[in-house]
């Protein structure tokens, strides 16, 4: 018996759209973006999948030890950095990069007796200003990293887009252009792009890309598909119907009573809310994929269940099983109906949820 709800989550999606990602940019190693868990999809599941990354990128030291525990031994790299002290000692026995982006992180490095310098990443604020060095800061700031033997040679460079997701905007390019500028003359990696990027800024893609929500077979681009961009789901989210029921023209369903039936139908309840990650705030007609069609999401979204409108002529039964996304009914389909994002939908899930490599 498969647990539901569950996530499935395809292996083989998830190599192909590395070997899809590969042949966007075919000059440039791919750091394979797993923090989150790997955006809601297993951490290990997808650095196992994706074993032929170059490198991976994390978000937090606790993710990339799992990582090493879990016997992941290539490049890691700590997108945010590391955050105390301590952690630099970490980042030698365990052989993992870090972004440097703030002035602390440099204070901790200059202090730090370390057994091996550590390879880092200098992060430039370019324009997206949430992290990094500023263009005015960047020549102080090399100087110290080059003259701080607890720091790997050469320095490595990092910077992130703000609208990289917004196609014609130039405010993309003026980023590129600084980059360029500082790091031009420079020994050291490079990398500019995440998904975005990698798919609509060729000329951002670099040494390395750093794609997350693509490597999942996600498009990063509000109104887009994955599919456009040869791109496969990786995760299919299923439950089951667990009652079908005769409702009546006239009468609501579920808590506030807010939708009412115009004819007489056949609801479905699905054994999956807001407890599992599904958004409470799924409008009535949210789809949801049940026996080849898509059939819309009535009355509100409850912790356990959710209620759907089969139509007067269902014949579907109990222990049926529901997609609530997946490749027959893209995350992003979802999330625009919603009015929100997929990043946020296959993140969220809860543990309740089993997470199935398949
Ligand atoms: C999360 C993250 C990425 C991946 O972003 P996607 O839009 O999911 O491709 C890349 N770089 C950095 C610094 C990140 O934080």
């Amino acid at each position: 018996m498969k647990p539901f709800p569950r996530a499935e989550i395809s292996s083989r999606a998830l190599k192909h759209n590395l070997k899809r990602l590969q042949e966007v940019a075919p000059h440039s190693k791919v750091l394979a973006v797993v923090k989150a868990n790997g955006y809601g999809h297993g951490l290990l599941n997808v650095a196992n999948s994706v074993c032929d990354a170059d490198g991976f990128g994390l978000a937090r030291l606790e993710e990339a030890l799992e990582m090493r525990r879990g016997g992941i031994h290539g490049k890691l790299l700590l997108l945010e950095g590391f955050f105390r002290r301590e952690d630099l000692l970490q980042l030698v026995t365990h052989h993992i990069d870090t972004a440097v982006h703030h002035e602390s992180q440099l204070q901790m490095l200059e202090q730090a007796q370390l057994a091996e310098p550590v390879t880092v990443w200098m992060k430039l604020d370019t324009g997206m200003h949430r992290l990094g060095f500023s263009p005015a800061q960047f020549h102080d700031v090399y100087t110290r990293l080059m003259a701080c033997p607890q720091v790997a040679k050469p320095i490595n460079f990092i910077t992130h887009f703000a609208c990289a997701d917004e196609l014609d905007n130039e405010y993309t390019r003026q980023q590129l252009a600084i980059f360029n500028r500082l790091t031009a003359q420079l020994p050291g990696e490079r990398t500019i792009a995440a998904s975005a990027g990698t798919l609509f800024w060729p000329e951002s893609q670099a040494d390395w890309i750093r794609p997350g929500i693509a490597l999942y077979g996600v498009s990063p681009l509000d109104g887009d598909r994955g599919s456009r961009h040869g791109l496969i789901p990786a995760m299919r989210l299923v439950s089951q119907l667990i009652a079908v029921r005769d409702h009546q023209a006239g009468n609501t369903v579920g808590y506030g009573g807010h939708w009412q039936a115009t004819t007489d139908t056949r609801l479905g309840v699905i054994a999956i809310g807001y407890g599992d990650g599904y958004p409470r705030n799924a409008l009535p007609g949210t789809p949801v994929m049940i026996n080849g069609r898509r059939v819309p999401v009535v009355g509100r979204v409850s912790m356990d269940m959710l209620t759907v409108d089969l139509g007067a002529d269902a014949s579907d039964r109990v222990g049926d099983s529901v997609i609530l996304w997946g490749p027959e009914l893209p995350v992003e389909e979802v999330a625009e109906k919603i009015g929100t994002f997929a990043y946020e939908l296959v993140t969220k899930l809860t543990p309740r949820v089993a997470v199935c490599l398949e």
